[in-house]
């Protein structure tokens, strides 16, 4: 049975693979409190709640929160919304990085200025198997990251770390990629080659892309494409977000598609004004209101639409 911030549950459901319910600062809400995003944990976890609550009303059971080490992972925070909501939150380990690692990893470790043993993978199989932080929720699939720079040797060390929490423990593995320069690729090249079956490997942003035949290499290669930043129109617009999925069912795909909005309920790095002007579309409804009805329209079948929310999610997890 999947794990979730309140514990394994039977069934995920409708489930939204990619999103995120906290991004904090820490060290600069230790150091500027007054900032006008300023954290108050009852009053953002009530809020946060209440998205999730419409989310379900509109038919959403779970989400998968990809929030890790890099994003400003807080998971009391997050069990404090999962304790106020009906919607199940899937916890997420790993780091995000698109070039060096935190100094507290980059120091430490094979190769590096103080040596000794690499921590990253036993923090994340502890994430995985104990749970994280001291709160008992544990996390269920392993997140990593590689941007506009390529592998860089701080994002290898993240996948190698990755791809060994995975064999130790069989949770699965979603990542960041950069689809301009078709950089699932080179995430599939180096997970197969540790060893990791790319069959429980999700390549996050694919949906970025409208390079059909980047996209059937990457299924070609196992994964699961994550279609998953509707609503970020400045990157990809609706119309063509909409198009590579409905192109991508009409050629057999639809089982090797999961959907999201990689959107936060509170994210302090954003001005929430600012980014509802530029991203009208870019909240956690989106897909229930705009996306799923025009997918509809343009031929996508019931059962399609059933596969990408319900039994890809739930063969992730299996
Ligand atoms: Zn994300």
């Amino acid at each position: 049975m999947p794990e979730t911030v309140r514990g394994p549950v039977a069934e995920l459901g409708v489930t939204l693979m990619h999103e995120h319910v906290f991004g904090l600062s820490p060290e600069i809400l230790w150091n500027w409190p007054d900032i006008p995003e300023g954290w108050d944990l009852e009053a953002r976890a009530g809020q946060a709640a209440a998205k999730l609550e419409a989310l379900r009303a509109a038919g959403v059971d779970t989400i998968v929160d990809l929030t890790v080490v890099g994003l400003g992972r807080y998971v009391p925070a997050v069990r404090r919304v999962a304790e106020r909501t009906g919607v199940n939150i899937v916890a997420a380990t790993g780091l995000y990085t698109y070039d060096a690692l935190p100094p507290y990893f980059a120091n430490r470790g094979p190769g590096t200025l103080f040596g000794g043993p690499d921590r990253l993978s036993e923090f994340f199989v502890r994430d995985l198997t104990e749970g994280i932080g001291g709160t008992g929720v544990k996390a269920a699939i392993l997140k990593c990251a590689s941007d506009h720079l390529g592998m860089t040797a701080g994002c290898a060390r993240v996948f190698r770390a990755v791809a060994e929490a995975h064999l130790e423990t069989g949770a699965p593995i979603s990542t960041h990629s950069h689809s301009p320069s078709r950089g699932g690729l080179e995430q599939q090249r180096l997970l197969a080659s540790l060893g990791v079956d790319l069959g429980r490997v999700v390549i996050g942003h694919a949906g970025d892309s409208t390079d059909l035949a980047y996209l059937e290499e990457l299924i070609a290669g196992g994964s699961y494409l994550g279609m998953d930043r509707f609503g970020i129109d400045t990157i990809s617009p609706f119309e063509d977000r909409v198009a590579t999925v409905a192109a991508l069912c009409a050629r057999g795909h639809a089982g090797r598609l999961v959907l999201g909005h990689d959107s936060y309920c509170f994210n302090d790095r954003f001005d929430e004004d600012v980014v509802r002007r530029r991203h009208p579309n870019y909240h956690l409804l989106h897909i229930s209101r705009d996306v799923l009805p025009e997918l509809r329209g343009r031929g996508v079948t019931e059962d399609q639409i059933h596969q990408m929310l319900v039994d890809n999610p739930r063969r992730i997890f299996g």
